[in-house]
């Protein structure tokens, strides 16, 4: 990571990214307020970093030994921003700014007529962003894969009530992309592009999917510590693309004997990961828990924990649901945990930076 000095110029800076790069690195460039940073993308090895450290314009030339500097709250901020939180803008929607987001929506996406009646249900509500799974990963290849898994027709049929139903109810849409070859067909439908936890470690679906530019919500893997689910992301914070949403939604549960959730969700991840990194954090206590009546205690203790939004899935009647039906809640409880949820947001705004 190179520290350039407060008076550096452009040309300064340019010829440290031009130095770089005759090195066969990458250069991430962050103008901070009052210092410009660059990181170093690639193999550092190859660097002579006290060569770099004589360049004019350079303060400090430094070896960093996290894998995650580019996303960094501490590297970052070497450049006078270290409590500026990354805010995400999506159409109307800011995703890490002053009010929590609200993501909402079938678990999957059943016929038209399904998606569009949670829609209405969901902008009732007061969510933001419309979700509905159009390849879903499932666990047994005997239940519903999903529309997408009918074919391209299908699959095509499905992402366009995904955008029309966005349109109509003036909602952000988000689905799972499971796999690259999905990648460009869902990217033309949708405003941002959801990698599920199975997915978490595909470096090549990841990166493929960053390159993309569109927002990418990033579900942390059931099995993975913090500092792998942040390296991952630093993959695609790599490839250019800062508009990364992470998102805790629950880790594999220890112990024998009934443990009575799906998996136990970590919400001390949550002030850690903010403290970490300036990207921001959002909780599926959906998945988290696998239960409707754990939604509106857990949705309320990640935002006490710091999550600047929430992903929950809703049906109007849960128990008509292909999947997850165990999980889903109505747009009425939606709409009290929406409420209850801004409420707990004011009032913690100011603890929070
Ligand atoms: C989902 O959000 O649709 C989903 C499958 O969640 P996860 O990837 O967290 O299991
Ligand atoms: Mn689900």
């Amino acid at each position: 990571m190179i520290i350039m000095s407060s008076e550096a110029t452009e040309e300064q800076i340019k010829s440290v990214v031009e130095e770089i790069k005759r090195y066969g690195l990458r250069a991430d460039v962050s103008k901070g307020e009052f210092r410009t940073i660059i990181g170093l993308i690639g193999d550092e090895r190859q660097i002579p970093f006290d060569r770099f450290a004589v360049m004019p314009g350079v303060k400090e030339a430094i070896r960093v030994e996290i894998p995650y500097k580019l996303i960094s709250r501490e590297y970052s901020g070497l450049s006078g921003d270290k409590n500026e939180n990354k805010k995400i803008k999506v159409g109307d929607v800011v995703i890490g700014g002053e009010e929590p987001v609200f993501i909402a929506g079938p678990c999957a996406v059943e016929n038209r007529n399904q998606l569009f009646r949670i829609a209405e249900g969901v902008k009732k509500a007061g969510a933001q962003i419309l979700r509905g799974g159009i390849f879903k990963p499932r666990s047994s290849v005997h239940s519903f894969q999903g529309l997408g898994a009918q074919g391209r027709e299908e699959a095509e049929e499905a992402l366009s009530w995904l955008k029309e139903a966005g349109k109509q109810y003036g909602l952000v849409t988000t689905t799972e992309v499971r796999g690259e070859s999905q990648i460009d067909l869902i990217a033309e439908y949708v405003d941002i592009l959801q990698i599920g936890a199975r997915n978490m470690y595909d470096q090549d679906l990841i990166t493929a999917a960053a390159r993309k530019g569109k927002p990418v919500l990033y579900k942390r893997h059931f099995g993975a510590g913090i500092e792998e689910f942040l390296s991952f992301a630093e993959y695609m914070v790599a490839e250019g693309n800062k508009d990364i949403i992470l998102c805790e939604r629950g880790i594999v549960p220890v112990g024998k004997g009934k443990n009575y959730t799906r998996y136990t969700l970590d919400l001390s991840a949550v002030p850690v990961i903010r403290k970490e990194t300036y990207l921001p954090v959002i909780v599926d206590p959906s998945h988290g828990t696998g239960r409707r009546d754990l939604i509106f205690p857990m949705s309320c203790a990640s935002i006490a924990a710091g999550a600047c939004g929430l992903m929950v899935e809703v049906h109007y009647n849960p128990a008509e649901a292909l999947v997850d039906a165990q999980q889903a809640i109505t747009p009425e409880e939606l709409t009290q945990i929406i409420n209850v949820c801004k409420n707990l947001h004011k009032m913690i705004a100011s603890y929070r930076h």
